[in-house]
């Protein structure tokens, strides 16, 4: 449910339903209805961060919280997943801080009881990351999170050998391919989808297949195919050439670690968990962090929360607020640049300081300039 301001269609032409209020109530301040998943560690400074940037934007974001703490989970089971799963079924769009992993992934339990089939993570070089690699990464992983060889039990032949059985259905990669083209029409960027189709015939052909029919209707957004190994390779050796890797599971896991490797990033990124209605259009999207609850450093006012204002980022950018997510992110990483860090990055500032500093900058970026006078 969302009520405020229009403006020009940013998604105009995308797979994305443009959340965006119209009409009579398009003068008042946009609100937008977000589920918080609350985790454990550091997750309650991480929130308060959140809240406090949010508070600094010219859009309003309307949390509705959801208990994901260990402790909450224990007490009442089944019945958190449940409520997680009305609320953001509701909102369309969550933000999720990190949470303990003890008899149950959060994570996992979410995936399968909101069908995200695909995750989508950028990978970019973020200032003040230590990285052995010099050159620049920036680069959009779309991977269908679902089948390939991971959801397969595999078996003994007796004592000589085992099988596997790798899985690809045409659901999920259709719906990857279409948001990675959307993403690609959205931003103009250029997509590779990578895979092993020489060898893999029937699995990997049916996803070049279902990647070149979804490119078909995308005329305007260049594609090319790599064969998944040397796509490793290139990466590395040129990495100015990738923009948007389309891949499947087990691939999209390696890409994944690899690029983040390369770009120090381990815990500063952010991803997007997508599920997807009939028509292939992103039905719920869940954001987090990919960092753990840090319990070493937690209510200590340590955190650095640059992972979960990318995320944050993220989701104002699935529901249409471009402006104002692109001001989230550049902020976050220009302060990064100048050195403006909290101390795992070297730098001096608290969770708080940090924070502040990065809602008076987007304040700042996102107030139109005064009239000459
Ligand atoms: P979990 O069991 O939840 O994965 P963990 O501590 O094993 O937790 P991480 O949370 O990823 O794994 O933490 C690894 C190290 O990085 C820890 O020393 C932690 O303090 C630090 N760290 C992780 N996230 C942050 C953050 N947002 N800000 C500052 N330090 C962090």
């Amino acid at each position: 449910m969302r009520t405020g301001a229009g403006g020009p269609d940013p998604c105009k032409g995308t797979l994305w339903p443009d959340r965006r209020p119209k009409g009579i109530l398009s003068t008042m301040r946009p609100t937008y209805q977000v589920t918080e998943l609350l985790g454990d560690g550091i997750g309650e400074e991480l929130s308060r961060a959140v809240h406090a940037l949010a508070d600094a934007l010219p859009v309003r974001l309307e949390f509705l919280p959801v208990d994901l703490t260990l402790e909450n989970r224990r007490a009442r089971k089944d019945a958190v997943y449940d409520e997680a799963v009305e609320a953001i079924t509701a909102t369309t769009v969550a933000l999720k801080y990190p949470t303990v992993t003890a008899e149950e992934s959060p994570n996992q339990v979410l995936r399968r009881r909101l069908d995200l089939s695909v995750i989508h993570r950028p990978v970019y070089t973020i200032p003040g990351v230590p990285t052995n690699f010099r050159r620049e990464l920036d680069i959009d992983i779309v991977r269908i999170a679902t089948g390939g060889t991971y959801d397969d039990p595999g078996r003994l032949i007796g004592d000589g050998g085992a099988v596997s059985l790798r899985i690809v259905e045409r659901k999920p990669v259709l719906e990857a391919a279409r948001y990675a083209f959307g993403l690609a029409r959205k931003t103009g960027k250029r997509v590779t989808s990578a895979s092993k189709y020489t060898i893999q015939k029937a699995t990997d052909g049916l996803f070049e297949g279902v990647a070149k029919e979804v490119a078909a209707a995308f005329p305007e957004v260049p594609h090319n195919v790599e064969l998944f190994d040397a796509l490793l390779g290139k990466v590395i050796m040129s990495p100015e050439k990738f923009q948007i890797i389309l891949v499947l599971n087990e691939y999209g896991d390696f890409l994944s670690d690899m690029a983040c490797g390369l770009a120090g990033s381990l815990g500063v990124g952010a991803s997007a968990n997508l599920a997807f209605d009939a028509a292939a259009v992103v039905r719920v999207a869940l954001f987090d962090a990919a960092h753990g609850t840090a319990p070493d450093i937690a209510g200590k006012n340590l955190a650095n929360p640059t992972a979960i204002f990318l995320a944050l980022s993220m989701l104002l950018y699935q529901v249409g607020e471009i402006a104002v997510a692109s001001a989230v992110k550049s902020s976050t990483l220009d302060l990064l640049r100048q050195g403006v860090r909290t101390r795992d990055l070297g730098g001096s500032e608290s969770t708080d300081t940090f924070t502040a500093a990065v809602a008076a900058e987007v304040s700042r970026r996102l107030t139109p300039a005064a009239p000459a006078a």
